[in-house]
């Protein structure tokens, strides 16, 4: 079935489908060094699992991946700690946005999932206490993970989060101070800088998380990123959490587990057979991009293949 569509004339027609009215949204600019782009990048990506490539548009040019990285910290967290993980960070929808404070504060410094800020500064955390040399180490599992050796952090996007990043400040201070912060703040913050400053292309992304279709084997290199029972929880937990403050719309529209970020960037999976991903910076009032869901809802209505 895949095989037969004609995946880059369909997002061509899906592309051109859009109108006025969908060009909608603000591209992120509470970190300054996103708010560069041009609001106009469209790339789309669609890899199988077979090794097959559906390219349109900007896709071969690189942009902030942002929160879609907080995948790959979470997928190496899990591989040092195991279930442990569990004891810091939950599973759960936050139904609030990404970085708020107040349920952090009511909920003893435990977030709710490791996607949201704090939870993702907690698997930060994790990764200082575990690793000699942390943003080094994670960098090169990523590269590894995505058989990509020329993966690296923007120290522009780094420095422009540090200088803005007064609620993340305030965030690892408040878990620091519920005690579910082991390390120097500032040590945790900086990797949870770095991790969010990472820039790939849409194909990049596509092929990096082909893993989590692919029971946790990179199909493209054939080595192991992770088991398939924390494959299955990756899955679960994007599924639910993977999008904000708006993971039910997405499982309604589009029906697959996913990441966004506020780069613009948003990278779906189907199990046993694609990574898809969409880039375009404008974003809705939850921090979503705008286009990127409207595609995505066209590609797996239109094809019948969300997961369910
Ligand atoms: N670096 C961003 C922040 O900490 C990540 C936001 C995102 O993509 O969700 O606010």
């Amino acid at each position: 079935m895949l095989n037969e569509i004609d995946y880059e004339k369909f997002f061509c027609e899906i592309a051109g489908r859009l109108n006025e009215a969908d060009d909608y949204g603000k591209v992120a600019d509470y970190i300054p060094a996103l708010a560069e782009v041009d609001p106009d990048k469209l790339g789309i990506h669609l890899t199988t699992i077979e090794g097959k490539n559906y390219a349109f548009g900007d896709s071969n040019e690189r942009f902030s991946i942002q929160s879609i990285a907080k995948v790959l910290s979470l997928t190496l967290a899990l591989k040092i700690l195991g279930d442990e993980v569990w004891q810091r960070v939950g599973v759960e929808p936050s139904g609030t946005a990404f970085n708020s404070l107040v349920q952090l504060e009511y909920e003893n410094g435990i977030p709710r999932n490791p996607f949201i800020n704090a939870g993702a500064i907690v698997i930060c955390d994790i990764l200082v206490s575990n690793l000699e040399q942390p943003k080094l180490e994670l960098l090169n599992f990523i590269k590894k993970a995505s058989g990509m050796s020329n993966i690296d952090y923007s120290s522009e996007i780094a420095d422009s989060e540090k200088e803005t990043g007064f609620r993340n400040m305030a965030l690892a201070n408040l878990m620091k101070d519920f005690g579910n912060i082991h390390n120097d703040v500032d040590s945790v913050l900086d990797l949870y800088f770095h991790l969010c400053s990472i820039k790939m292309t849409c194909k990049e992304v596509a092929q990096t998380f082909l893993y989590l279709a692919a029971g946790g084997i990179n199909p493209i290199t054939n080595t192991t990123v992770i088991s398939l029972k924390r494959t299955k929880r990756i899955n679960a937990i994007m599924q639910m959490c993977g999008f904000y403050d708006e993971a039910g719309e997405f499982a309604f529209r589009v029906g697959l587990p996913g990441k966004s970020g506020v780069g613009g960037g948003i990278f779906a999976i189907h199990p046993e057979k694609y990574c898809i991903v969409v880039w375009s910076p404008k974003l809705n009032e939850v921090g979503n991009s705008y286009k990127g869901i409207k595609i995505l809802e066209a590609v797996t209505t239109e094809t019948n293949s969300s997961i369910f």
